[in-house]
């Protein structure tokens, strides 16, 4: 089976928020339209990762996260999709939950290490035991990171016109972020949130996957992270709801609720210029909900 029966790309639509903001035209690229699990910029970081697995004739994808990860259950439903058995690695020996639970019935089977072990997980020694172990795995990097990763998320400039002058877009491990920035024109300038303390180290993480240095003009900030990665304060609770009454559709806690949370913060701070057209992204992420 090819990769592009996994999900149907023409769901995904860009809806313009009505009232927002007074007088700041602000829409959302609704990629978590695509598909229920296999969701959001998770699609386009797997899409040439599977591709590939499939060339390779590899039967098994494998890859690593934490016991809430996005990223294991869109691997595992993608992977099901595709006619391919999946691995998690998981993080810590954590009973099983929700998130893990979904991930098994999409057929994947669960491996927890500890934490430490977890930690060295990019080191030769345990990757060799890996191969070893999954002799027919494809290894995906955490998160799908990587250049497979990038060159998919560059797709999703297809629904990305010129008139729009500020992309916004969560940041995790700056892998979509980077691979939009490839994709877009320089003078489209894109704003990452990084929705953890300190996210702001990512910055290097993307600026090494850049490929013209010269492509500046974006920026990041983590100051938006309500107090850390997963963490959720009442104020923004209450936003999600009525933004979900408003529009129609939900926004997921971990990311695109503190960007949206962030933008409008920012509009009320006058942050964009004159005739700024602004185009966020909604990467997804509500199995995390
Ligand atoms: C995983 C995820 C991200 C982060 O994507 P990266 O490519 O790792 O930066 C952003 N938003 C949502 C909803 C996600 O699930």
């Amino acid at each position: 089976m090819g990769t592009t029966e996994v999900v149907d790309e023409s769901l995904v639509s860009v809806q313009l928020l009505h009232d927002f903001f007074p007088g700041v035209p602000v829409s959302m690229l609704r990629l978590d339209a695509l598909h229920p699990v296999v969701s959001g910029n998770k699609w386009f970081k797997l899409k040439y990762t599977i591709q590939e697995a499939l060339a390779l004739n590899c039967r098994t994808l494998l890859s690593f996260g934490g016991a809430y990860s996005n990223h294991l259950i869109a691997l595992a439903a993608a992977a099901q999709h595709a006619g391919l058995h999946s691995v998690g690695v998981v993080r810590g020996l954590v009973p099983l939950n929700d998130v893990l639970r979904r991930c098994q019935d999409y057929g994947m089977s669960l491996h927890f290490i500890d934490r430490e072990a977890y930690r060295h997980k990019d080191h030769p020694e345990f990757l060799q035991d890996i191969g070893r172990r999954f002799p027919d795995a494809y290894l995906v990097p955490e998160g799908g990171a990587g250049q497979a990763g990038r060159k998919g998320a560059g797709e999703i400039s297809r629904w990305i016109d010129g008139s729009y002058t500020h992309i916004l877009l969560s940041v995790g491990t700056g892998t979509t972020f980077a691979g939009l920035r490839n994709a877009l024109p320089a003078i489209q300038h894109m704003m990452g949130f990084a929705p953890m303390k300190g996210g702001t180290y990512l910055a290097d993480e993307i600026r090494i996957h850049l490929l013209r240095q010269q492509d500046a003009n974006w920026s990041l900030t983590d100051r938006f992270a309500f107090g850390g990665f997963g963490k959720i304060t009442e104020p923004l609770a209450v936003f999600m709801r009525h933004f979900h009454e408003q529009y129609g559709f939900a926004l997921d806690r971990v990311y695109t609720a503190k960007m949206m949370f962030g933008l409008r913060q920012l509009l009320e701070e006058k942050t964009f210029p004159e005739g700024a057209r602004l185009l966020c992204i909604h990467t997804g992420g509500l199995t995390g909900n």
